[in-house]
Order: structure tokens, then C-alpha cells, then sequence
């Protein structure tokens, strides 16, 4: 027997899962967000937890932190109703109708509608030394945010590794704390954009180094410094540092899909029709960066949002059937 029965769910709560919240809850469907548990490199919230200022978000015009913007977008979510579980799902029946989600709290919640906004996670480089040391606490770390302003990383020497807007924006909160911050690029080109790169490269404690890799941290129980290599000649050499961070993209969280929505190569979902939210199982939608390998904005995330809670609203209209005591309530 399930815990509850729901008309649509939400999996996640970045800005694509509490844009569709609102949506959904304004449009009398009761929603029900699982925003997710908590983990060593996610939070509820999503990403934007992990973001000093918004600039780009328009109605902002002095711009917002991450977590501001999330704790508003919950407020309002949650000022229509929308319900809210602190929890993870971590077992899916898509194709079942009513849909079945299993959480980590042992739930089992029925549901005609899901909508998945799980978003995605940070990218580790896999080297020696790099998870053992992010594991205890021992300087490495995939979100400069959340971790830069312990006392270890005062007025030491830190790393970045990634070229694209995340190292740029790590570095240069870093540099508030640090001595000196290297910038660690595999390339001679950055992704980032402009505007991001020039902030990073006018920032007198930044270095960059170029065409360069790590390829080991090195520390018992804290970082003291990393192996590197040269991505042009080859040559190996070693940086002291007090700390790593970690800025090279993310992944899709879509593990707990169990392979019941087709994903792209890259991971992230696919969806049949460009420009819908629908997947190929009728009643299941996805919104942001779990299916946007391209724009990965919270504005297009949101505007996701809205769009899949609509779609989700239509196909509640077109496809259920109302229970015989609505019906009849309805006379
Ligand atoms: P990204 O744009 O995908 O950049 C990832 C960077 O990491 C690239 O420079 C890539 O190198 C490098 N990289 C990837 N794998 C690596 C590996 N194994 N070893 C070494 N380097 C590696 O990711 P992102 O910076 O997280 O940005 C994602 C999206 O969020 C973008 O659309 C960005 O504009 C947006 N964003 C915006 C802001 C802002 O506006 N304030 C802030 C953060 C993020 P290559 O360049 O060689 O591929």
C-alpha cells in the first residue's frame, strides 16, 4: 500500500522544480516537491546553493545570491500550498499508472504525474588523492561557496581546476580568503564567458596556468600540493597549495532512473519532442538541467519549470478521468 497518493510530483528543487511548484500549486494540483537529502556535493536548492551572485537573473537589478533566490523561490511555492519533503527518491516505477517513487525515508508515494528536476552534480577529476582527501575534509573541494571561507584556506596558496564561468567564479570568490589562487587549465583558451574571464585574469592574485593538468594530490591529511603536467610538452612538475577546488561541470542526476527514460550520449534525458517537456512515458516530465546540456541557466531552468507543470496540468485534464466522488461533487 502506498503512504500517499498524489496528483503530481516533483523530484528536486533548483529553480526548474520550484518554478514548476508554483505552477502546479497555483493550478489546484497540490503539489509535492522531494527536494532531495543532502549530500557531500549537493544540498536542496541545487546549484545555486553554491553561487554567490546572480547578476543575470532578470527583477533583480542589484543582483541576488544563489541561496536567497532559492529560499524566495521555496517561500513562494510554499505560499500556494505546495507540500515539501526533505528526502531523496531512490527507486522509480515510471511506467506504472499511478507512477510509484520509493524515497530514502522509506516512503511510497503513488503519483499521476512526475515531473523531474533533479538537475545535476559536480564533476570530479578521478586522480589519486582527490576523494580520499574531498571524503575527510582534508582541503579538496568541488564548491569554493560552501567551503571557502574555513579558516585552512586563510591566506594560503589555492587551486582551480576548469576554464569555464564555475572556475572563474571560485577563483575569484577565493581570492576574498587566499593568498594567491592558481587557475588550473587543460587548455590555452577558457570557456568562460568574457565578461567572467576578464574579472578573473585583472585579478591580481590570480594565476593561470595554462595547458596544464593535475594528475595527483599529494597529503596525509590535508592537501600540501599537486602533481602536474604540462598538456603540450608533457613535463611534470609540482605545486604547493593548501587546498584544491574542483570546477570542471557537472553530471545529470539521473541514477535513481534506473535506465526508464532514455538519456543522450552525454547522460543527460532525452526528450522526443524539442521544445516539450514530455518524455516518452505518459505522465513523466523533466525541467532543467537533467535534460539542458546547452543553456544551463536558472532562467531557462524555471522556464522549464513552468513548462512542464503545464504540460503535467493538461495531461491531468486530458488523460485522468475524474473519480466518481469528484464527478459526482461536480453535479
Ligand atoms: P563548463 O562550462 O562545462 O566548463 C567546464 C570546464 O572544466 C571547461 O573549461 C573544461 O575544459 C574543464 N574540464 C572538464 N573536464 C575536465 C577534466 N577532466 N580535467 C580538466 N579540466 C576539465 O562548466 P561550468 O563552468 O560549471 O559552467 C556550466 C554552465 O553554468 C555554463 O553554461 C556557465 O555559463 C554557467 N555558469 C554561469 C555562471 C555565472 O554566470 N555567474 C557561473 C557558473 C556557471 P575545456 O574548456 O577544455 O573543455
Amino acid at each position: 500500500m502506498p503512504d500517499q497518493s498524489e496528483r503530481v510530483v516533483i523530484i528536486g528543487s533548483g529553480p526548474a522544480g520550484w518554478t514548476a511548484a508554483i505552477y502546479a500549486a497555483r493550478a489546484n494540483l497540490d503539489p509535492l516537491v522531494v527536494e532531495g537529502a543532502g549530500s557531500r556535493t549537493m544540498i536542496p536548492g541545487g546549484q545555486l546553493m553554491f553561487t554567490t551572485d546572480v547578476e543575470n537573473y532578470p527583477g533583480f537589478p542589484t543582483g541576488v545570491t544563489g541561496p536567497e533566490m532559492m529560499t524566495a523561490f521555496k517561500q513562494q511555492a510554499e505560499r500556494f500550498g505546495t507540500r515539501v519533503i526533505t528526502e531523496d527518491v531512490v527507486e522509480v516505477e515510471l511506467s506504472a499508472q499511478p507512477k510509484v517513487l520509493r524515497t530514502s525515508g522509506g516512503r511510497e508515494i503513488e503519483a499521476d504525474t512526475v515531473i523531474v528536476a533533479t538537475g545535476a552534480n559536480a564533476r570530479w577529476l578521478g586522480i589519486p588523492g582527490e576523494e580520499r582527501l574531498a571524503r575527510v575534509g582534508g582541503g579538496v573541494s568541488a564548491c569554493a561557496v560552501c567551503d571557502g571561507a574555513l579558516p585552512a584556506f586563510r591566506d594560503a596558496r589555492l587551486a582551480v581546476v576548469g576554464g569555464g564561468d564555475s572556475a572563474m567564479e571560485e577563483a575569484i570568490y577565493l581570492t576574498n580568503f587566499a593568498a594567491k589562487v592558481f587557475l588550473i587549465h587543460r587548455r590555452d583558451e577558457f570557456r568562460a564567458s568574457p565578461i567572467m574571464a576578464e574579472r578573473a585574469l585583472g585579478n591580481e592574485k590570480i594565476e593561470v596556468l595554462w595547458n596544464t593538468v593535475v594528475t595527483e594530490v599529494h597529503g596525509d591529511d590535508f592537501v600540501e600540493k599537486l602533481a602536474l603536467e604540462d598538456t603540450v610538452t608533457g613535463a611534470a612538475s609540482e605545486l604547493e597549495v593548501g587546498g584544491l577546488f574542483v570546477a570542471i561541470g557537472h553530471e545529470p542526476n539521473v541514477g535513481f532512473l534506473d535506465g526508464q527514460l532514455p538519456l543522450k550520449e552525454n547522460g543527460y534525458v532525452q526528450l522526443p519532442n524539442p521544445g516539450r517537456m514530455a518524455t516518452d512515458i505518459s505522465g513523466v516530465f523533466v525541467a532543467g538541467d537533467v535534460t539542458d546540456d546547452f543553456y544551463r541557466q536558472a532562467i531557462t531552468a524555471a522556464g522549464m519549470g513552468c513548462q512542464a507543470a503545464l504540460e503535467a496540468e493538461r495531461w491531468i485534464a486530458l488523460e485522468l478521468k475524474p473519480s466518481p466522488v469528484e464527478s459526482a461533487a461536480g453535479d
